[in-house]
Protein backbone atom coordinates (compact mmCIF):
# COMPACT_ATOMS: atom_id res chain seq x y z
CA UNK A 1 0.00 0.00 0.00
CA UNK A 2 2.71 2.49 0.96
CA UNK A 3 4.31 1.83 -2.56
CA UNK A 4 1.54 4.66 -3.71
CA UNK A 5 1.32 7.30 -1.21
CA UNK A 6 3.39 10.58 -2.03
CA UNK A 7 3.58 12.65 0.66
CA UNK A 8 1.85 15.67 -0.24
CA UNK A 9 3.71 17.81 1.91
CA UNK A 10 6.76 18.15 0.08
CA UNK A 11 5.13 19.77 -2.91
CA UNK A 12 4.41 22.81 -0.20
CA UNK A 13 7.79 22.29 1.54
CA UNK A 14 10.05 23.46 -1.73
CA UNK A 15 7.42 26.58 -2.32
CA UNK A 16 9.50 27.92 0.65
CA UNK A 17 11.87 29.70 -1.65
CA UNK A 18 9.45 32.93 -3.00
CA UNK A 19 7.97 31.94 -6.55
CA UNK A 20 9.74 28.46 -7.19
CA UNK A 21 6.20 26.89 -7.80
CA UNK A 22 3.72 27.94 -10.16
CA UNK A 23 0.53 28.75 -8.30
CA UNK A 24 -1.82 28.12 -10.70
CA UNK A 25 -2.14 24.98 -10.93
CA UNK A 26 -2.66 23.51 -6.85
CA UNK A 27 -0.43 20.04 -6.03
CA UNK A 28 -3.68 17.24 -5.63
CA UNK A 29 -3.36 15.55 -2.95
CA UNK A 30 -2.16 11.99 -3.45
CA UNK A 31 -5.26 9.68 -3.71
CA UNK A 32 -5.63 7.57 -0.63
CA UNK A 33 -5.41 4.44 -1.51
CA UNK A 34 -8.64 2.10 -0.98
CA UNK A 35 -8.95 -1.44 -0.32
CA UNK A 36 -9.15 -3.46 -3.69
CA UNK A 37 -12.54 -5.18 -4.05
CA UNK A 38 -13.37 -7.64 -6.37
CA UNK A 39 -14.77 -4.81 -8.78
CA UNK A 40 -11.83 -2.49 -7.92
CA UNK A 41 -9.20 -2.14 -10.53
CA UNK A 42 -6.23 -4.58 -9.92
CA UNK A 43 -3.50 -3.72 -8.21
CA UNK A 44 0.17 -4.38 -9.24
CA UNK A 45 1.62 -7.48 -7.21
CA UNK A 46 3.24 -6.53 -4.19
CA UNK A 47 6.84 -4.76 -4.71
CA UNK A 48 6.57 -3.14 -8.47
CA UNK A 49 5.40 0.18 -9.31
CA UNK A 50 2.35 0.96 -11.20
CA UNK A 51 3.04 2.42 -14.65
CA UNK A 52 3.80 5.84 -14.54
CA UNK A 53 1.67 8.48 -15.80
CA UNK A 54 3.27 11.16 -17.54
CA UNK A 55 3.02 14.69 -16.01
CA UNK A 56 1.10 17.23 -17.47
CA UNK A 57 4.14 20.21 -18.78
CA UNK A 58 4.24 22.77 -15.97
CA UNK A 59 2.44 26.28 -16.91
CA UNK A 60 4.88 28.77 -17.24
CA UNK A 61 4.60 32.60 -16.23
CA UNK A 62 7.69 34.66 -17.69
CA UNK A 63 5.70 37.52 -17.81
CA UNK A 64 3.57 39.61 -14.91
CA UNK A 65 0.24 39.14 -14.77
CA UNK A 66 -2.01 42.17 -13.55
CA UNK A 67 -5.71 43.44 -13.03
CA UNK A 68 -7.10 46.44 -11.68
CA UNK A 69 -7.36 50.41 -11.91
CA UNK A 70 -4.63 51.35 -14.38
CA UNK A 71 -5.34 55.13 -12.88
CA UNK A 72 -3.74 57.98 -10.86
CA UNK A 73 -4.75 56.73 -7.45
CA UNK A 74 -5.55 53.20 -8.33
CA UNK A 75 -3.77 49.86 -7.93
CA UNK A 76 -3.52 46.80 -9.45
CA UNK A 77 -3.33 42.73 -8.22
CA UNK A 78 -1.15 40.16 -10.15
CA UNK A 79 1.63 37.49 -10.30
CA UNK A 80 5.14 38.54 -10.64
CA UNK A 81 6.85 36.33 -13.21
CA UNK A 82 7.86 32.63 -12.52
CA UNK A 83 11.46 32.74 -10.52
CA UNK A 84 11.34 36.26 -9.26
CA UNK A 85 13.46 37.19 -6.42
CA UNK A 86 12.78 40.69 -6.04
CA UNK A 87 10.12 43.47 -7.71
CA UNK A 88 9.58 46.78 -8.59
CA UNK A 89 6.88 49.11 -9.39
CA UNK A 90 9.02 52.54 -9.90
CA UNK A 91 10.82 53.07 -6.90
CA UNK A 92 8.74 51.03 -4.94
CA UNK A 93 9.99 47.50 -3.50
CA UNK A 94 6.85 45.18 -4.14
CA UNK A 95 5.89 42.80 -1.86
CA UNK A 96 4.76 38.91 -3.06
CA UNK A 97 3.73 35.80 -1.04
CA UNK A 98 5.09 32.21 -2.14
CA UNK A 99 2.73 32.36 -4.80
CA UNK A 100 3.79 35.22 -6.37
CA UNK A 101 0.54 37.16 -5.58
CA UNK A 102 1.30 40.86 -5.54
CA UNK A 103 -0.51 44.40 -4.97
CA UNK A 104 0.38 47.38 -5.95
CA UNK A 105 -0.79 51.08 -6.63
CA UNK A 106 -0.33 54.39 -8.14
CA UNK A 107 -0.12 57.64 -6.51
CA UNK A 108 -2.44 60.25 -7.00
CA UNK A 109 0.21 62.23 -9.47
CA UNK A 110 1.80 59.28 -11.07
CA UNK A 111 2.22 58.56 -14.67
CA UNK A 112 1.89 58.83 -17.48
CA UNK A 113 4.08 55.68 -17.67
CA UNK A 114 4.61 53.42 -14.25
CA UNK A 115 7.31 50.29 -14.62
CA UNK A 116 7.11 47.27 -13.32
CA UNK A 117 10.61 45.07 -13.37
CA UNK A 118 11.00 41.90 -11.86
CA UNK A 119 14.83 40.33 -11.24
CA UNK A 120 14.40 36.45 -11.88
CA UNK A 121 16.55 34.02 -10.11
CA UNK A 122 18.37 33.12 -13.25
CA UNK A 123 20.02 37.80 -13.46
CA UNK A 124 17.24 38.28 -16.04
CA UNK A 125 15.16 41.58 -15.56
CA UNK A 126 12.04 41.07 -16.86
CA UNK A 127 9.84 44.49 -17.41
CA UNK A 128 6.49 45.97 -18.32
CA UNK A 129 5.17 49.42 -18.85
CA UNK A 130 1.85 51.01 -17.55
CA UNK A 131 0.23 53.89 -19.15
CA UNK A 132 -1.48 55.38 -15.78
CA UNK A 133 -4.89 57.27 -17.15
CA UNK A 134 -4.70 60.55 -15.91
CA UNK A 135 -7.50 62.33 -13.58
CA UNK A 136 -9.04 65.69 -13.37
CA UNK A 137 -9.28 66.27 -9.97
CA UNK A 138 -11.58 68.84 -8.58
CA UNK A 139 -9.21 71.98 -7.94
CA UNK A 140 -10.52 75.35 -6.82
CA UNK A 141 -8.82 78.55 -7.44
CA UNK A 142 -9.56 80.80 -4.64
CA UNK A 143 -8.44 85.03 -5.10
CA UNK A 144 -6.80 84.53 -0.84
CA UNK A 145 -3.46 83.76 -0.03
CA UNK A 146 -2.57 80.93 1.48
CA UNK A 147 -2.48 81.14 4.86
CA UNK A 148 0.66 81.07 6.86
CA UNK A 149 1.21 78.80 9.46
CA UNK A 150 0.86 80.26 12.64
CA UNK A 151 1.13 77.35 14.82
CA UNK A 152 3.34 77.10 17.98
CA UNK A 153 6.41 75.61 18.96
CA UNK A 154 4.31 73.72 21.25
CA UNK A 155 2.31 72.47 18.50
CA UNK A 156 4.98 71.90 16.09
CA UNK A 157 6.40 69.72 18.93
CA UNK A 158 3.16 67.90 19.29
CA UNK A 159 2.61 67.69 15.67
CA UNK A 160 6.15 66.33 15.14
CA UNK A 161 5.27 63.31 17.73
CA UNK A 162 2.01 62.63 16.49
CA UNK A 163 3.74 62.23 12.73
CA UNK A 164 6.41 59.78 13.70
CA UNK A 165 4.25 57.73 15.52
CA UNK A 166 1.46 57.54 12.12
CA UNK A 167 4.76 57.02 10.29
CA UNK A 168 5.89 54.09 12.27
CA UNK A 169 2.66 52.38 12.68
CA UNK A 170 2.64 52.40 8.68
CA UNK A 171 5.87 50.67 8.29
CA UNK A 172 4.17 47.78 10.65
CA UNK A 173 4.47 44.12 8.85
CA UNK A 174 1.30 42.78 10.87
CA UNK A 175 0.86 39.80 7.33
CA UNK A 176 -2.64 40.76 7.15
CA UNK A 177 -4.41 39.45 3.80
CA UNK A 178 -6.92 42.05 3.13
CA UNK A 179 -5.45 43.43 0.54
CA UNK A 180 -6.48 40.12 -1.31
CA UNK A 181 -10.37 40.51 -1.26
CA UNK A 182 -12.48 43.24 -2.51
CA UNK A 183 -13.20 46.50 -0.61
CA UNK A 184 -16.60 47.16 1.21
CA UNK A 185 -18.18 50.52 2.28
CA UNK A 186 -17.53 51.10 5.97
CA UNK A 187 -20.37 52.97 5.92
CA UNK A 188 -22.69 54.76 3.31
CA UNK A 189 -23.68 58.54 3.39
CA UNK A 190 -23.27 61.57 1.39
CA UNK A 191 -20.28 62.04 -0.42
CA UNK A 192 -18.67 65.41 1.12
CA UNK A 193 -14.93 65.38 -0.03
CA UNK A 194 -13.33 63.86 -2.69
CA UNK A 195 -10.10 62.39 -2.57
CA UNK A 196 -7.66 64.57 -4.62
CA UNK A 197 -9.20 67.85 -4.30
CA UNK A 198 -7.36 71.15 -4.59
CA UNK A 199 -7.35 74.64 -3.41
CA UNK A 200 -4.99 76.78 -5.37
CA UNK A 201 -4.45 80.25 -3.59
CA UNK A 202 -3.46 83.03 -5.69
CA UNK A 203 -1.52 80.81 -8.04
CA UNK A 204 -0.04 78.76 -5.20
CA UNK A 205 -1.66 75.35 -4.70
CA UNK A 206 -2.61 73.86 -0.90
CA UNK A 207 -2.18 70.72 -0.08
CA UNK A 208 -4.71 68.00 -2.05
CA UNK A 209 -7.27 66.39 0.19
CA UNK A 210 -5.66 62.68 0.79
CA UNK A 211 -8.99 61.16 1.69
CA UNK A 212 -12.39 60.55 1.18
CA UNK A 213 -14.62 62.23 3.29
CA UNK A 214 -18.66 60.37 4.04
CA UNK A 215 -20.95 62.56 5.65
CA UNK A 216 -22.53 58.92 7.93
CA UNK A 217 -24.18 61.22 10.82
CA UNK A 218 -22.52 61.77 14.25
CA UNK A 219 -22.13 58.30 16.32
CA UNK A 220 -22.87 56.51 12.90
CA UNK A 221 -21.03 52.88 13.03
CA UNK A 222 -18.43 52.35 10.69
CA UNK A 223 -16.77 48.85 9.65
CA UNK A 224 -13.69 47.36 8.38
CA UNK A 225 -13.60 47.84 4.54
CA UNK A 226 -11.41 45.07 4.54
CA UNK A 227 -9.49 42.16 6.74
CA UNK A 228 -6.75 43.59 8.88
CA UNK A 229 -4.46 44.23 11.60
CA UNK A 230 -4.71 47.64 13.91
CA UNK A 231 -1.31 49.15 13.60
CA UNK A 232 -2.55 52.54 15.59
CA UNK A 233 -5.90 53.75 17.60
CA UNK A 234 -4.67 57.14 19.23
CA UNK A 235 -7.52 59.08 20.80
CA UNK A 236 -6.58 62.34 20.79
CA UNK A 237 -4.26 63.40 17.80
CA UNK A 238 -4.26 67.56 17.03
CA UNK A 239 -5.53 67.56 13.72
CA UNK A 240 -6.80 63.96 13.38
CA UNK A 241 -8.85 63.60 16.66
CA UNK A 242 -9.41 59.97 17.18
CA UNK A 243 -7.34 58.33 15.24
CA UNK A 244 -7.73 54.71 13.62
CA UNK A 245 -5.13 53.33 11.39
CA UNK A 246 -5.61 48.96 9.85
CA UNK A 247 -3.00 47.91 8.26
CA UNK A 248 -4.43 45.40 5.17
CA UNK A 249 -0.91 43.94 4.47
CA UNK A 250 1.76 44.10 1.90
CA UNK A 251 2.46 47.78 2.54
CA UNK A 252 -1.59 48.77 2.03
CA UNK A 253 -3.48 50.36 4.73
CA UNK A 254 -6.38 52.56 5.49
CA UNK A 255 -6.97 55.30 8.39
CA UNK A 256 -9.72 56.97 9.70
CA UNK A 257 -9.79 60.22 11.05
CA UNK A 258 -12.41 62.03 13.40
CA UNK A 259 -14.12 59.74 15.25
CA UNK A 260 -16.58 59.86 18.20
CA UNK A 261 -15.62 56.14 19.60
CA UNK A 262 -13.09 53.30 18.35
CA UNK A 263 -14.22 50.37 18.80
CA UNK A 264 -10.87 48.25 18.69
CA UNK A 265 -7.97 48.67 19.88
CA UNK A 266 -4.08 48.20 18.81
CA UNK A 267 -2.98 44.82 17.58
CA UNK A 268 -6.44 43.56 17.09
CA UNK A 269 -7.20 41.66 14.38
CA UNK A 270 -10.29 43.06 12.15
CA UNK A 271 -12.44 40.95 9.40
CA UNK A 272 -14.16 42.98 7.07
CA UNK A 273 -17.24 44.11 8.04
CA UNK A 274 -16.54 44.41 11.83
CA UNK A 275 -17.12 47.78 13.71
CA UNK A 276 -14.26 50.18 14.50
CA UNK A 277 -15.58 53.11 15.27
CA UNK A 278 -18.10 55.60 15.38
CA UNK A 279 -18.27 59.19 13.53
CA UNK A 280 -17.50 62.20 14.96
CA UNK A 281 -15.97 65.27 14.57
CA UNK A 282 -12.81 65.13 16.82
CA UNK A 283 -9.47 67.06 15.73
CA UNK A 284 -9.78 69.57 12.86
CA UNK A 285 -13.31 69.03 11.41
CA UNK A 286 -15.90 71.44 10.48
CA UNK A 287 -19.01 68.45 10.97
CA UNK A 288 -19.03 64.92 11.57
CA UNK A 289 -17.88 62.76 8.63
CA UNK A 290 -15.75 59.52 8.47
CA UNK A 291 -12.64 60.57 6.54
CA UNK A 292 -10.55 57.35 5.34
CA UNK A 293 -7.44 57.37 3.65
CA UNK A 294 -5.61 54.51 1.97
CA UNK A 295 -2.34 54.50 1.34
CA UNK A 296 0.09 52.54 -0.26
CA UNK A 297 4.05 52.21 0.93
CA UNK A 298 4.34 56.62 0.08
CA UNK A 299 1.87 56.41 -2.18
CA UNK A 300 -1.78 57.95 -1.93
CA UNK A 301 -4.83 55.95 -3.29
CA UNK A 302 -8.45 57.00 -3.89
CA UNK A 303 -10.55 54.64 -1.34
CA UNK A 304 -13.44 55.52 -4.49
CA UNK A 305 -11.29 52.65 -6.27
CA UNK A 306 -11.72 49.91 -4.33
CA UNK A 307 -14.97 50.37 -4.01
CA UNK A 308 -18.27 49.32 -5.83
CA UNK A 309 -21.10 52.08 -6.39
CA UNK A 310 -22.49 52.83 -3.37
CA UNK A 311 -25.38 50.28 -2.25
ZN1 LIG B 1 -11.32 64.57 4.74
Amino acid sequence: MTLYRVAPFLFFATTACALSAEPVARPEPAPTPTPSTASGPARPPAGQLPPAIPAPPAPVREEFRISGKLEQGGWIKGLVPMGTVSARLGDEEIDFDVNGAFFAAFDRDEGPVAQLEATLASGKVVTRELAIKPRSWDIEHVNVALRPSTSSEAFRKRRAVELEAIWTSRQKDTDAQGWRKDFIWPVTGRISGRFGSQRIYRGEPGSYHSGLDIAGGAGTTYVAPADGTVVLAEQDYSLEGQLLIIDHGQGLNSAFLHSSALLVSEGQAVKQGQPLGRIGSSGRATGPHLHWSLVWKDKRLDPLLFLPPMP
